[in-house]
């Protein structure tokens, strides 16, 4: 890639060479790095500021949020939202639209309970505690996906209050993702119908729409709010995301703010404008088709990895589909050296859009290695 650091001081530089020696490096966190939006750069000398709604006018002028309705509108459809019962916007990434559906939810149904299972992000247990709401954690299968009999009994027990379900589509360590379907339909069997379903597809959104067959994850699957990442599986130099919600929810949030002359439905004030601007240029750049090549390259490349290492007597497995590759916790030196994340004895890679396969067979050469020295 080439650079152009004329006249930066030297700290800048070197943090810059470290940087992309770093980015060079990283096989185990669920970020793309196939990206450059250098051709964003003019827009690094205006002030832009999405504040408010991004569906109603404002008197501030100097936004991005005309194409930020339109990132909206791509993910509501490849999301399955229903004809105009959607709303949205690009949040600073998936812990924000995870807070935000919790807070529709609790405004829904102040004395809800809030069930997840055991895999969830550790950012949903401080949003819990931000909101002050009750919750039960859940057990998880091996897959890292919900224990659906645990679920069904703690339910049964508190039937006279109504559940809002944390629903995990792609969980950090093992990329389970649980079956909203199948909870839905679990609510039905139980006569339970006020009922909340939060999916966090943080890192799964924009890749589940293209698997085959499609995870039961979305609205038409039954979920009431959806959280994405944009600087996950599509890459950004800044973290952003999408959360969207059925519309009747967020208009019981909605306050008219006088000084910004717009509706206050977001969760802070100043928003990002550069955000926006980068995951539409992404959508316009790849569209449905080019997603959906990204997913399947990122499979395959995990299908490769997750082969080569059993190839090597490496014990590796990967849930349906993922691009999660767990085996067993590697040595210090290679946690370090490729930056995998480890948890509970197991470590992972996850072949994110922009990894090298030279990078890949590199790492996977030194955790055959390294084998039982963990
Ligand atoms: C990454 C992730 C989050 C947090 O998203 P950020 O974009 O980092 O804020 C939440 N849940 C899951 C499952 C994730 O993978």
């Amino acid at each position: 890639m080439d650079r152009d650091t004329r006249g930066l001081p030297r700290e800048l530089d070197e943090l810059l060479d470290a940087a992309t020696q770093a980015r060079n490096d990283y096989l185990g966190y669920p970020v793309a790095k196939d990206f450059d939006y250098r051709e964003l750069a003019d827009f690094l000398a205006i002030p832009l500021n999405n504040l408010g709604d991004p569906f109603q006018d404002s008197t501030w002028r100097v936004d991005s949020r005309a194409l930020e309705r339109e990132v909206v509108r791509f993910f509501a459809q490849l999301t399955r939202a229903e004809d105009d019962d959607w709303w949205g916007y690009v949040t600073n990434g998936g812990s924000e639209g995870n807070l935000y559906g919790l807070y529709l939810a609790r405004e829904l149904y102040p004395s809800g309970i809030v069930y997840f299972s055991e895999e969830t992000h550790y950012s949903v247990s401080k949003n819990l505690h931000l909101l002050n709401m009750r919750h039960i954690m859940i057990r998880a299968q091996e897959s890292g996906e919900i224990d659906y009999d645990d679920l069904y009994e703690t339910l049964k027990i508190h039937r006279d209050v109504p559940p809002i379900i944390f629903a995990n589509i792609g969980t950090t360590m093992t990329e389970g993702k649980d079956d909203i379907a199948r909870i839905r339909e679990m609510l039905r069997k139980l006569a339970i119908h006020n009922a909340y379903i939060h999916s966090d597809a943080a890192l799964c959104g924009p890749v589940a729409p293209f698997l085959e067959p499609r995870p039961p994850f979305d609205f038409a699957d039954g979920a009431d709010s959806i959280s994405m990442s944009g600087h996950k599986f599509i890459g950004s130099p800044i973290p952003c995301g999408v959360v969207l919600a059925k519309k009747q929810h967020v208009e019981r949030i909605a306050r008219s703010i006088a000084y910004i002359g717009c509706l206050d439905t977001t969760i802070t004030g100043s928003r990002n404008g550069l955000t926006p601007l980068i995951l539409w240029r992404a959508i316009r750049k790849l569209g449905e088709e080019g997603l959906r090549r990204r997913a399947q390259q990122s499979v395959a490349l995990a299908e490769y990895a997750e082969s080569e290492l059993r190839r090597h007597g490496i014990p590796a497995w990967r849930n349906p589909n993922a691009l999660t590759v767990v085996f067993p916790a590697v040595p210090e030196t290679l946690r370090r050296k490729w930056q995998l994340a480890t948890a509970k004895g197991q470590s992972h890679i996850i072949t994110m859009p922009g990894i090298a396969r030279d990078t890949l067979d590199e790492c996977i050469a030194d955790i055959v290695r390294c084998r039982g020295n963990a």
